[in-house]
């Protein structure tokens, strides 16, 4: 194996993952004018389905230009060694390999944000816009964006910084410690996420006591559930789109709602909504996605050590001067069939999680409440009544509409 074999590996890889999503997308949109599924009639009116269709074709539409833009991007990125000439300008101003590193990631961050700023605008102020969804102000907008650079640029840095240090220090076993560092940093942010990160983006209060605040505690009652804190958030601020979550474990465990899930849905589909949510807590979804999370990044990392030692993936890129980088950068592009792989079966069992949610919904409190909620949550965000099989098999973290509903119907235990 040569440094150019590798080199055309990459983009064959580049182009097979391109083409897939174009296949999937495209399977997809065929489908998007397929008759409504009978219990799913009474989801939209005529005119708001029409509006549906529009929003749908106009996001392929946009899918395909942006995500061709990247392709081309990379393509000629690639072409002319790209990697070689960033890893040279950072080598210009700095010699610690760490410096190096953080300059190399930092050009190459604000390159490709650069040139996904302008989609990201499209997307929200042109076409969120366009179908009455976006609430976000350019301001908020701005200030969102300068907090997410700030956020990448502390957590995403000190991280590479702690994991080009493990790999001085311990040579190709770093792998080994790296996965201890990361694996301590996500059980933190998955605690601390609500309290930490939430309130740089929004304002968020614990629910009013009132009729809702009473219905849930009377629920959580019924199945033993300790639920002190239920959360509102100002999703609103940005969308009109509704949401709920659990997040945290332990006595950092909470519940939040969107305030636009409390606009859209009735008190019961709320509380629906929520059984759903404590469901997936009892049913310890949440630990399994940690653990399942945990052995992926293992797997990655001890690979990634197989390589790292080696020049092979830093010439690929045409890069002379071997570096942690380089190699990080190359095996990157290479692993990504495997995180196509692995991604295909985080969303099996996601879905799975999903049906099992559902029925502990429906046993412990009712299904009509329920599917009502979720048919309202799908009609104002306009979502896909027909989405292709093969489409929500490889993308989908919850199972269509019309799936989960003949899942509740049909009396299967999940
Ligand atoms: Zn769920």
């Amino acid at each position: 194996m040569t440094p150019t074999h590798i080199f055309y590996i990459i983009i064959g890889i580049l182009v097979f993952d391109f083409l897939l999503e174009r296949i999937l997308g495209f399977l997809n949109y065929t489908w998007y004018s397929k008759p409504i599924p009978r219990e799913l009639t009474d989801v939209y009116k005529h005119e708001e389905y029409e509006k549906s269709q529009e929003y749908k074709k106009t996001n392929f539409k946009f899918g395909l230009i942006s995500s061709s833009v990247s392709f081309i991007g990379i393509m000629i990125f690639l072409y002319f060694k790209g990697f070689a000439i960033i890893d040279e300008l950072a080598r210009n101003y700095a010699e610690n390999q760490i410096v190096v590193a953080l300059f190399f990631f930092g050009i190459i961050t604000a390159a490709s944000e650069l040139l996904s700023l302008s989609f990201s605008i499209y997307g929200i102020f042109v076409i969120e816009e366009k179908f009455g969804f976006n609430k976000t102000t350019v301001k908020t907008f701005i200030f969102d964006k300068i907090k997410g650079y700030f956020l990448t640029a502390i957590l995403g840095g000190g991280i590479l910084s702690l994991i080009i240090l493990c790999y001085g220090w311990a040579g190709a076993n770093f792998w080994w410690y790296v996965w201890i560092l990361i694996t301590a940093i996500s059980l933190f942010m998955n605690m601390f996420y609500a309290k930490l990160f939430v309130p740089l983006f929004n304002k968020q209060a614990p629910l009013e006591e009132g009729e809702l605040k009473n219905k849930i505690s009377d629920y959580a009652a019924t199945v033993g559930f300790h639920l002190d804190q239920i959360f509102v958030i100002d999703g609103s601020k940005r969308s009109t789109k509704a949401n709920a979550y659990f997040s945290g474990f332990g006595s950092e465990k909470r519940v939040t709602l969107y305030d636009t899930l409390i606009e859209q849905l009735s008190e019961e589909e709320i509380v629906a909504v929520l059984a759903h949510e404590v469901g997936h807590y009892k049913r310890k979804h949440i630990i399994y996605n940690l653990i399942a999370g945990t052995l992926t990044t293992g797997f990655t990392l001890w690979l990634f050590s197989l390589f790292v030692d080696s020049n092979l993936l830093s010439e690929a890129l045409g890069v002379a001067v071997p570096s942690f980088h380089i190699g990080l950068v190359a095996f990157g592009l290479l692993y990504s069939p495997i995180s196509t792989l692995t991604g295909i079966i985080m969303s099996l069992l996601s879905r799975r999680f999903e049906y099992q949610a559902d029925y502990y919904a429906k046993d412990t409190y009712k299904k009509e409440p329920l599917i009502s909620g979720l048919k309202t949550l799908s009609k104002t965000s306009l979502s896909n009544l027909t989405p292709h099989p093969a489409y929500v098999w490889f993308y989908f973290s919850h199972p269509s509409l019309q799936q989960r509903i003949a899942a509740m119907d049909s009396g299967v235990i999940y």
